[in-house]
């Protein structure tokens, strides 16, 4: 956190920068010269007045909100809460965004994250990249095993044997290997449609609705274990980053995050190929993760959930998007109040994307969000909004929508009872 003597003077760079824009000037401001004048004990005023010497960078400017309005501190949630997105393992390699072979790691042990659930509220963890074979085992054996009630493991699909011969049937025998093993659901990340390859991690991208998965989405209806899939990414991931991209400084910070250009496909082709797999599997459940893959676009993933009545989404690290149209969120809250799931995306430690940290700073967010009508507060503990420079507002959901929100929908589908 920055002092208010440091903001004062930054912020007064700030108008220094917009006063030098007007007089041509080039010199640097230098950090030096900023610590000086913060130290040196002249007024706040000769500081402002002090003469402009380079325009303020973007990443720099961190402008402090001067509405006076209600601040609701939500630490823990109305009613007990499922995540029904979080990474607490990973596998342990990959290739060209693929990942490969059985081997995982973890990002924290149920010790490290069970004190901060029991302050928040929060009843389950659903661990969506459990793994596969034995890899998967062992997630289950250090999570679910011993916490039953307090984590769920997913498995994922075996990608680097997606080129051999049979896989398709392998596929679909493994999801029932998992399920006796105690996988509770499917994790398909976007690497579907993003970077899974004709050879695994080269060729021609494979298509989101390719015929080999198809007994796997069967299977996963069989067995009652619900698809978590990700497909697609935000809208301006597949845009130019440029001055126009609402996310620039998202995408300039993670320029492997773009899907613009070479053999990308568009969001919405994939996202048409993800409903051609829904519809074909129509006892299968799906969660589309992240508000179906296209927050931004509310009108398109209602008319996916009016068509679709096997398809479900999740909020996770989409509050940054739904936060900004409160009032069109608020009526598809109300709408398909019974199919969106908690969610947050949350990996415990990392500070890449601070929108996604585990702990009790993103929960009482994600509560703030749901709960207040609080206006224009940060979607994410950072300094700076790490997915777009804008800030949300809440929802005020009533109780009834909260609860089936927070746990009723996502017990459904794991077959949890209250
Ligand atoms: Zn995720």
């Amino acid at each position: 956190m920055l002092s208010r003597r440091q903001w004062l003077t930054r912020a007064g760079a700030a108008v220094l920068a917009a006063g030098a824009a007007g007089r041509g000037s080039a010199s640097g401001l230098t950090s030096s010269k900023l610590a000086r004048a913060g130290a040196s004990g002249v007024t706040e005023s000769a500081e402002a007045g002090a003469p402009p010497e380079a325009p303020l960078a973007l990443k720099d400017f961190q402008p402090k909100s001067m509405l006076h309005v209600p601040v609701t501190n939500v630490p823990r949630a109305r009613f007990p809460v499922i995540d029904i997105h979080t990474h607490l393992s990973f596998s342990a390699s990959s290739k060209n965004g693929v990942a490969l072979g059985e081997k995982m790691r973890y990002s924290a042990t149920p010790d490290q994250v069970l004190p901060a659930m029991d302050r928040r509220n929060l009843r389950m963890m659903v661990d969506l990249t459990g793994g596969v074979g034995q890899g998967l085992e062992e997630t289950i054996r250090r999570f679910q095993t011993p916490h039953p009630d307090r984590f769920s493991v997913f498995t994922e699909p075996w990608w680097e044997r997606s080129d051999q011969p049979g896989y398709s049937q392998f596929q679909a025998d493994e999801l029932q290997r998992a399920h006796q093993a105690g996988a509770r659901g499917l994790k398909v990340l976007k690497t579907l449609g993003l970077y899974l390859r004709e050879q695994v991690t080269t060729g021609p991208l494979v298509k989101v609705d390719d015929p080999r998965f198809d007994a796997m989405w069967e299977a996963c209806g069989a067995l009652r274990m619900p698809v978590a899939i990700h497909t697609s990414d935000p809208e301006a991931f597949f845009l130019p980053i440029d001055r126009f991209n609402e996310r620039y400084e998202e995408l300039n910070n993670h320029p492997d995050w773009s899907f613009h250009g070479r053999d990308f496909p568009s969001n919405a082709e994939l996202l048409a190929a993800r409903n051609r797999v829904v519809e074909r599997h129509p006892h299968t459940q799906f969660i589309g993760l992240h508000v179906g893959g296209d927050a931004e676009n509310l009108t398109f993933i209602s008319e996916c959930l009016d068509r679709y009545p096997n398809l479900h989404v999740d909020i996770a690290a989409r509050i940054g998007e739904l936060g900004r149209q409160p009032r069109t969120a608020r009526r598809f809250f109300d709408k398909y109040q019974d199919r969106i799931l908690f969610g947050t995306d949350a990996v415990p430690r990392g500070i890449e994307t601070p929108q996604q940290v585990f702990g009790d700073q993103l929960y009482e967010i994600y509560f703030r969000f749901l709960e207040s009508e609080d206006e224009y507060f940060d979607y994410a503990p950072a300094p700076t909004p790490p997915q777009g420079r804008w800030r949300i507002y809440g929802l005020g959901l009533p109780e009834g929508i909260l609860h089936k929100v927070y746990f009723a929908n996502a017990a459904q589908l794991l077959g949890i009872n209250a």
